[in-house]
């Protein structure tokens, strides 16, 4: 099952099922809180797309593809490195990316979200999936520059814009050995497979909430594969997960006011 948001006329969004490349049925409430599909099937248009998530928080992990950490000149970590995005630096498909002035290197980072379905307070790594409603599509854009001037990771992972997320929530995935991968103006940058993962969904799920209580509609960044590299202004990138679809967005610069 596929459960987008898609902006109405007015701006007002709503979450639907995609039946097809043709039609979607509207649902009573964000999926979340139950998938209740109430409407009759009608069209749609990938254009009215908007980011199928509002969580509290996104849960990113760092280093989680060995080949990653190697490229930036880390050491594989021993247990998942956790930080967090603000929900402000979330995006929809064919939205911009804005370039802040404070970086002169952003980056992007192709991952496959996780979107949790309810509470979630000390799950085991068994129970984990039953916690998930879907998956979907994020970037986690990255200020590089920043990331390494700060040395902890608040500034360079949160501007505004900076969380790409779509084109949907899947339900039907096996998160376990699907394609990630990231394109910018055409050239694949980023080609890995989430088999590479050093610690699996499962395994992230346990141990996030081994901290923190997951709430219905919360989003995991599940980490990036090798093959980060620099967004320009212009830049057109598509990002994908095997399986769920294509996010796709361009690349401005901000401007102050
Ligand atoms: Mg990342």
């Amino acid at each position: 099952m596929r459960l987008a948001c898609l902006r109405d006329a007015d701006g007002v969004r709503n979450f639907f099922s995609i039946d097809d490349d043709a039609t979607a049925r509207k649902l009573s409430r964000p999926p979340w809180e139950g998938i209740d599909v109430a409407g009759e099937p009608r069209p749609w248009d990938p254009a009215d797309l908007a980011a199928p998530v509002c969580p509290t928080k996104v849960v990113c992990i760092g280093r989680n593809y060995a080949a990653h950490a190697r490229e930036l000149g880390n050491d594989v970590p021993s247990e998942p490195l956790l930080f967090l995005k603000p929900p402000s630096s979330i995006i929809g498909p064919r939205e911009r990316v804005l370039l802040p002035p404070q970086s002169s290197r952003v980056e992007h980072e192709a991952e496959l979200g996780v979107v949790i379905s309810r509470r979630a307070t000390d799950v085991s790594r068994e129970d984990a999936l039953s916690y998930v409603l879907g998956y979907t599509v994020v970037c986690d854009v990255t200020a590089r520059d920043l990331q390494r001037k700060d040395v902890q990771f608040t500034r360079g992972k949160g501007f505004d814009t900076f969380c790409p997320v779509g084109p949907w929530i899947e339900t039907e995935l096996d998160p376990s050995r699907v394609r990630v991968r990231c394109s910018v103006n055409g050239e694949v940058r980023q080609d890995g497979t989430t088999e590479h993962m050093i610690f699996d969904v499962p395994t992230l799920i346990a141990a996030i909430t081994s901290v923190m209580t997951l709430e219905p509609g919360d989003l995991i960044a599940t980490g990036t594969p090798e093959g980060v590299g620099p967004l320009v202004d212009g830049d057109s990138v598509e990002v994908s997960v095997e399986g769920i679809g294509a996010l796709p967005f361009s690349v401005a610069l901000r401007r102050p006011g």
